[in-house]
């Protein structure tokens, strides 16, 4: 529906309904829900990923798993796409980093470098970012044969039926490995340390797997490249005995885990013991009313854009529903 609720669109003057922080498909799913239902939004797009609007899709190439594209979408016009959709319906955007967030004291404060803004309702969409592992070459490889999402990529030409290498040793790596042995030809686990971290059900499915084989206190020191620049190996470094080889594999997904994108909300609302915003099972409700969360900064688990879209939504819809329950 076009209409608004009137309480939340004729109220609030001088004070935002509700902002929205982040430019992923969490932020602007739901700014383009909570446009559509004249709540006004604004929304602060950062430019922390890459120094573009966007999130984590602005550094990746097909997106193959996003329902409506059949023929696939590159990160980027997927990205401008929703950023279009949001601007369409009157959101308003902001091109800054939030800096600082009180959301202790109502009306909550957002501020970022250039302007500081008051509101009934916040919407937090910051995302999570790949831990990396700062190989040498690893900017030059980054989505042309080192990847952060088996999920994602693991079906793409670039990885099908070859022979590849996860690194990591807990839950992450090992479920990494395990996907990707339905597409590649033979998948190698990378663990720094001596043993396994991740659930003794993961680590019995890894080792009854033929196509895995786990190569302990190895780590990966930098990306080996053919003539004709593509990934054709990495150099392996014992970490017990310093000895180097290289191991033939085309591609490298790391499974080292996620950072939250929540400092900005830490001590105000409940974090999980990783750092994740915690939410009420099923909802975007954080601890603090009037504070929703969406995206990859709540989420730990899945990590996909149409789970975060999702999300956005249901933020977007629950901030409706508060706004018109508090008029
Ligand atoms: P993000 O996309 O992480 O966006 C967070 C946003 O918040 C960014 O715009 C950032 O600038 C902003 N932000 C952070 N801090 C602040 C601040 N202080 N102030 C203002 N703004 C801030 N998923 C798929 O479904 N299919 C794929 O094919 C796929 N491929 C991927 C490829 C790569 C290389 C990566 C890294 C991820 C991929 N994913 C894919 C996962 C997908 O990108 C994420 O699940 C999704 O982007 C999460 O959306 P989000 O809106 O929660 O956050």
């Amino acid at each position: 529906s076009t209409e608004a609720p009137a309480a939340a669109s004729a109220l609030y003057k001088g004070v935002e309904n509700v902002v929205i922080i982040g430019s992923g498909p969490a932020g602007y799913t739901a700014a383009i829900y909570a446009a559509r239902a004249n709540l006004k939004p604004l929304v602060f797009e950062g430019y922390q990923v890459g120094g573009v609007p966007g999130g984590q899709l602005m550094t990746t190439t097909e997106v193959e798993n996003f329902p409506g594209f059949p023929e696939g979408i590159t990160g980027p016009d997927l990205m401008d796409r929703m950023r279009r959709q949001a601007e369409r319906w009157g959101a308003e955007l902001y091109q800054e980093d939030v800096e600082f967030v009180d959301v202790k004291n109502r009306p909550f404060t957002i501020r970022s470098s250039e302007r500081e803004v008051k509101c009934y309702s916040v919407i937090i969409a910051t995302g999570a970012t790949a831990k990396r592992l700062r190989l040498p070459r690893e900017d030059e490889f980054w989505s042309r044969g080192i990847s952060a999402c088996a999920i994602c990529d693991g079906a793409s030409p670039l990885f099908k039926g070859q022979i590849l290498a996860v690194v990591g040793g807990g839950d992450t790596a090992t479920e990494e490995a395990i996907y990707l042995t339905k597409y590649a030809r033979h998948v190698h686990l990378l663990v720094r340390k001596d043993q396994l971290r991740a659930s003794k059900a993961m680590q019995d499915r890894v080792f009854n797997n033929p196509n895995i084989t786990v190569h302990f206190n190895t780590e990966a020191a930098d990306v080996v490249s053919n003539s004709k620049g593509q990934m054709s190996g990495i150099l392996l470094k014992r970490v017990d005995t310093g000895e180097e080889t290289i191991l033939d594999v085309r591609g490298l997904f790391y499974g080292i885990g996620h950072t939250p994108n929540s400092q900005l909300v830490e001590g105000q609302v409940k974090l999980d013991p990783s750092g994740y915003i915690w939410v009420k099972e099923g909802t975007a409700n954080t601890s603090v009313e009037g504070v929703f969360a969406a995206g990859d900064v709540q989420d730990h688990e899945w990590r996909q854009a149409i789970t975060a879209a999702g999300s956005g939504c249901v933020a977007a819809l629950s901030v409706e529903r508060y706004l018109v329950v508090n008029d």
